[in-house]
């Protein structure tokens, strides 16, 4: 996460702004898991215990209390009862009385005085208990007004005290309750406040600083290109510039130009869409738009890879026109190019441009919809912009007849070798011109693919036969050496010479000098061949040009 698994430079410490943020997270996390430990802690000793200690005592009180209430009321009711059993006594006494004084009335002289006596002892006696019952009814009046008008209210009172007390003890618990659990939120919540600022301070370009400073390696663009020439054909580096292949320049320019403005307003397209995107991204980050940043990010990807690719596109026709405008001018203003469409040939047709015909599965080539030219895939950059235009149809068979023989004429050598040339290793300007021709295609494939103008290569291959060399040869720079000498001896003017063992020859063309070893020689210069130019060097047994 930090700085890669292969760092350039050996970090101080692997803490990258988003680990520091993360270990915060743990950190918070571990911070509120101890107290919600110390938040259990405090259920248990500050309220569950205190809970359970009130519960018990609260009620050893009130069971006091039941004690008490029982106690009081067998108090009243054995107090009524020892008045009923005075009453009884009373009642009993009293018949006792009557029964004496009854006996008074029924005995006679010393029996009536026995009696009498009695009787008096009876009603003394009766007096007696009957103020002792009288007593009796005053105690239990007044201890029942006391039960009832103190004693049981009081004990209710005391009741309710208790209860209300214990109310007010689970209050005290409970409003402790409510105050532990909001400092445990509290905390916790201060805790999750620092953690949201931390998490704003972990800005995202962080990372990408810590990564890209562990990560930054030195690199070197690799110097421009260069041209090589050949080993076996000395060169320079300029466009070759004769008429044959100013016709291929032209046709490269002419379809470079075309495309190039289309790829300018379709670069112009992209460019504006991945600006729109961008915009789109800022106001995400703004906070102004409520789109996925991600999908955005998507999208300007997508857009950047297609603008890359028009772009490529672009830069490849832009080079393609100003390395060939600088050397040979504008040549396509003013060109009549054939108006060519891509054609499958359904009957036996011949190149216009190579005479040779167009083969293959799918004959494939071109034909001009106005002058009914027809070509090769392979020739069609050849063509030289000479399009006389639309044609009727006994017009487009005259030219047919001309350009098949204009073509075979140009097929055959001034020397009359014929074919023979193409078995050569054919150093002439024409092979130098169909290697530029074939790189180009295969550039050009590279850089526009997709593009209808030009033909696959598959198209290009469709002949089995080699190319044969077009017709004119401009020899700008050097040919081998076997190609300047003629062969003096074969016309009979130095026959001496040829006569004494000496094969002689004359310069066909003046021979610049071009590095150790060599010499210059002028055109026309009669030469003594010391060491023929060896066959070893030629694939063919053909015989050499000399003449
Ligand atoms: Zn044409
Ligand atoms: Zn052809």
């Amino acid at each position: 996460m930090s700085v890669g698994e292969n760092p350039v430079v050996t970090p101080g410490s692997l803490e990258s702004a988003s680990m520091s943020t993360w270990t915060t997270q743990l950190t918070t996390l571990e911070q509120r898991a101890a107290e919600h430990e110390k938040f259990s802690q405090s259920l248990i000793s500050n309220l569950a215990q205190p809970l359970q200690i009130l519960a018990t005592r609260t009620e050893e009180l009130r069971k006091l209390h039941t004690d008490y209430a029982a106690k009081l009321e067998k108090e009243r009711d054995s107090s009524f009862g020892d008045l009923r059993k005075m009453k009884a006594k009373y009642d009993s006494v009293c018949q006792e009385v009557e029964n004496r004084r009854k006996k008074v009335d029924s005995s006679f002289d010393y029996a009536k005085q026995k009696a009498q006596v009695a009787y008096q002892q009876h009603l003394s006696e009766m007096h007696n208990v009957k103020n002792t019952y009288i007593i009796s009814i005053n105690v239990t009046n007044a201890q029942k007004s006391l039960y009832y008008h103190n004693y049981v209210p009081e004990l209710l009172d005391s009741l309710q005290d208790l209860n209300e007390t214990r109310v007010s003890k689970l209050n005290a618990i409970w409003s402790l309750a409510a105050q532990i659990e909001t400092s445990t939120l509290t905390r916790s919540t201060e805790y999750m406040n620092h953690l949201s600022n931390e998490i704003l301070r972990n800005r995202p370009n962080l990372d990408s600083m810590m990564y890209s400073r562990h990560n930054a390696t030195n690199w070197q663009e690799p110097p421009n290109v260069a041209f090589e020439a050949s080993p076996v054909w000395l060169d320079e580096s300029s466009l070759a510039v004769d008429d044959v292949a100013k016709n291929f320049l032209r046709n490269v320019l002419t379809k470079s130009k075309g495309a190039l403005s289309q790829l300018k307003k379709e670069e112009a397209t992209r460019r504006r869409e991945v600006e729109g995107a961008r915009i789109v991204r800022q106001k995400i980050r703004d906070g102004k738009d409520k789109k996925d940043e991600v999908e955005i990010v998507r999208t300007i990807f997508d857009l950047q890879t297609t603008l890359h690719e028009t772009e490529r596109q672009k830069t490849t026709a832009e080079v393609e026109i100003k390395t060939i405008t600088q050397a040979v001018g504008d040549v396509s203003i003013g060109a009549r190019n054939h108006n060519f469409k891509s054609e499958t040939f359904k009957i036996p047709t011949n190149c216009d441009h190579c005479g040779e015909r167009i083969w293959g599965l799918s004959a494939k080539g071109f034909s001009c919809k106005d002058c009914g030219f027809t070509c090769h895939n392979k020739c069609e950059m050849k063509i030289p912009a000479e399009c006389p235009g639309e044609q009727t149809k006994e017009e487009k068979k005259k030219l047919k007849l001309e350009r098949q023989e204009a073509a075979h004429v140009a097929n055959s050598t001034p020397n009359g070798q014929g074919d023979g040339i193409a078995e050569l290793p054919a150093i002439t300007r024409s092979d130098t011109m169909n290697t530029l021709s074939s790189g180009y295609s295969a550039n050009a494939r590279r850089s526009i693919s997709g593009s209808t103008l030009l033909p696959s290569p598959s198209e290009l291959d469709d002949s089995p036969k080699p190319a044969p060399a077009p017709a004119r040869r401009n020899r700008i720079v050097a040919p081998p050496p076997a190609q300047y000498i003629s062969d003096i001896g074969a016309n009979g003017s130095s026959s001496d010479l040829a006569n004494a063992g000496q094969q002689r020859g004359k310069m066909l063309y003046p021979y610049q000098q071009n590095g150790e070893g060599e010499i210059t020689v002028d055109e026309g210069k009669e030469v003594v061949i010391l060491d023929p130019d060896g066959e070893s060097h030629f694939q063919s047994s053909s015989p050499l040009s000399l003449t």
